[in-house]
């Protein structure tokens, strides 16, 4: 009956342009410029929602450019620290061979906004979770164990309270259909190499400790995100690169960078939470996915989840007009403060 956003892009396949796969929310091409044969991945954010690793039947409308809009804006903030994948989030700044392509299927498959090119990297096998605060999946570890990702913590925290330091906490990147899993440190070293272990955890800690000053001259607590991140082989004819603030990775005896990719910083990934209200020990108001996921708990989705039963499993979930109403709100208010000039200033 009403509007579900972009669930599905449908572009049409061409030698130079393949579809390649679908995530959760993203539908991802690769592409070819004809004129100097580099390879892009064209990166489209849909309207689709997931939650607990569902994707529900309906989108939110505008979700996907929200996204897009979001992590432009970080990945540009954050430059200094690392290097990212975008190349570029508009047709006008697309290299001319790609741009030629692309542009003839730009309106009609409301490519506007949510689109971005992107250099095709070599996904690093972990989410690289940051957190700044207690809560969700850690704070239910932390009521059990008294640790966060099998990482012993002191006693006495409450839920929602700031940690001493953030902690960086990672998890598996789960292939299609599973779950992600929290994971320790040591694990996480054995999936990915003590070296890509140390860069990227060091790495994401930085980024969360810029990310978050930064949302809290805006009002905003940055309680906790998920970066990924890539690696690129460095050609042994590219020009001198040494401004890069990109770590430097050997891979089968050939250097990489390691880039930031994906999404950066948006509600999908991260938990925002209003400062001024913030109080500890309880769970808090939040401007992203949360809302959501609390409402999929109090229509008994969880019961479903664990019992498996179909219909219930999570599948066949839509959201009622007032649940998409309620997170696109909540979506829009933390890009809008996120990223609005101050103009008081
Ligand atoms: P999954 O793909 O496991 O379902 P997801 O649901 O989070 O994860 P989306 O965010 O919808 O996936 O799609 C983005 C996909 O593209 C992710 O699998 C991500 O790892 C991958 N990706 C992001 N940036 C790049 C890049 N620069 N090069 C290669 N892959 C990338
Ligand atoms: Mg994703």
């Amino acid at each position: 009956s009403t509007d579900s956003g972009l669930v599905k892009t449908s572009l049409p396949e061409t030698e130079t342009l393949r579809f390649l796969n679908s995530g959760k929310v993203r539908d991802l091409y690769e592409v070819q410029d004809p004129s100097t044969g580099a390879s892009y991945l064209l990166f489209v954010a849909t309207d689709r929602i997931s939650a607990f690793d569902v994707i529900l039947n309906n989108g939110v409308p505008g979700k996907g450019k929200l996204l897009t809009q979001l992590s432009v804006f970080w990945f540009a903030r954050l430059a200094h620290i690392v290097e990212n994948h975008l190349v570029a989030a508009t047709l006008e700044s697309m290299p001319p061979g790609v741009r030629a392509q692309v542009e003839p299927l730009w309106t009609a498959h409301q490519l506007e906004g949510r689109t971005m090119l992107v250099r095709k990297a070599r996904v690093v096998k972990l989410e690289a979770i940051v957190r700044g605060y207690l809560t969700g999946s850690a704070w239910s570890e932390y009521k059990r164990s008294g640790t966060v990702h099998g990482i012993p913590l002191r006693t006495g925290y409450v839920e929602s309270d700031k940690f001493d330091e953030p902690l960086f906490t990672p998890s598996t990147k789960a292939d299609q259909g599973e779950h992600d899993e929290n994971i320790s440190p040591e694990r996480a070293q054995t999936i990915v190499g003590a070296e890509v272990y140390e860069h990227v955890s060091r790495t994401a800690l930085a980024l969360y400790k810029e990310a978050s000053a930064y949302a809290l001259t805006r009002g905003l607590i940055l309680a906790d995100t998920k970066f990924e991140f890539g690696l690129l082989p460095i050609e042994p004819d590219a020009p001198n690169s040494s401004s890069s603030p990109s770590p430097i990775i050997t891979l089968d005896s050939k250097p990489h960078k390691l880039i930031l990719i994906d999404e950066a910083l948006t509600p999908d990934s991260s938990r925002y939470w209003s400062a001024s209200a913030y109080a500890p020990g309880k769970s808090q108001a939040s401007y992203d996915k949360q809302y959501l996921r609390d409402w999929l708990l109090s229509e008994g989705f969880r019961k479903g989840l664990e019992s498996g039963r179909e219909g219930e499993e999570g599948k066949g979930w839509s959201m009622t007009d007032a649940v998409v109403a309620g997170t696109r709100e909540r979506y829009e208010t933390a890009v809008r403060v996120l990223t609005t000039e101050d103009d008081t200033k």
